[in-house]
């Protein structure tokens, strides 16, 4: 059983009660945390125990991304004193910028980070599953993520990202994507190198065949219902707008 559970769903910056972008995977008990923002360690704690918690995954380092990460360290560290935990947790990472980077690697004796720019270029099988990473158009260095079990893409997390055709060739066949549409329609001639609009997320999961979409990365005061109709402009599959607790069977 492969299941998503989204944790938080907003950026750059949560409502009340709301948390930024974290989503769990939980894959026949193994458990995975894609990015960690504001609020999303909080939320994590809700739907699993976090010192069992396989491998998080960093998409990039802006806070809405990542800055739980200060807590999780926090925690864990509690948790191996405590004998709740004797492993450091895996942490992918993007390769800049420097300084963060730096600042968490230092962090020995609970993370283990592992580099995604090296990561990309491999081979991620963990045998019940495979994850693989791409560098998307960002202003900082930040990677979409893939996972697959046997020839199936079940999920596609585009992360924040630009329009790019090279998207529609990562999602291709997904089971899910996961798409950020942090723009309205009208922001894309200003600031459509960093992020996508609910249109564009359509177009994406229209152009690789995708069957379900669910949006996310939200600016808190945008409509949502508004974004997911114009996502339905070009994708007739299904589509979601991802909250805190909702939870997706991907296979
Ligand atoms: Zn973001």
């Amino acid at each position: 059983m492969v299941e998503l559970t989204v944790l938080g769903s907003f950026g750059p910056y949560a409502p009340a009660n709301g948390a930024c972008s974290g989503y769990l995977l939980e894959i026949d008990g193994f458990t995975i945390m894609l990015d960690c923002g504001h609020g999303a360690f909080s939320k994590l704690q809700k739907y699993t125990d976090y010192t069992k918690l396989g491998l998080l995954v960093i998409t990039h380092l802006h806070p809405d991304h990542y800055s739980d990460i200060y807590c999780l360290r926090q925690a864990l560290k509690y948790a191996m004193r405590e004998g709740k935990r004797t492993e450091p947790l895996y942490v992918y990472l993007p390769e800049g910028p420097s300084n963060l980077v730096e600042e968490i690697e230092q962090w020995t004796d609970v993370f283990t980070v592992i580099n995604l720019q090296e990561a990309w270029q491999a081979e991620n099988d963990f045998n019940l599953f495979k994850l693989s990473f791409f560098p998307v158009k960002h202003s900082i260095s930040t990677y979409g993520v893939k996972l697959s079990v046997g020839e199936k893409t079940l999920l596609v997390y585009t992360a924040d990202t630009g329009w790019d055709n090279k998207l529609v060739e990562e999602c291709k066949e997904a089971e899910y994507i996961l798409a950020e549409c942090s723009l309205k329609e009208f922001e894309l001639a200003e600031r459509g190198e960093n992020h996508l609009s609910a249109g564009q997320a359509g177009v994406l999961a229209h152009s690789c065949g995708a069957k379900n979409l669910i949006l996310t990365h939200f600016f808190p005061a945008y409509q949502q219902a508004q974004l997911q109709r114009q996502a339905e402009v070009a994708f007739d599959g299904k589509i979601y707008l991802a909250a805190t607790g909702k939870k997706y069977l991907l296979g």
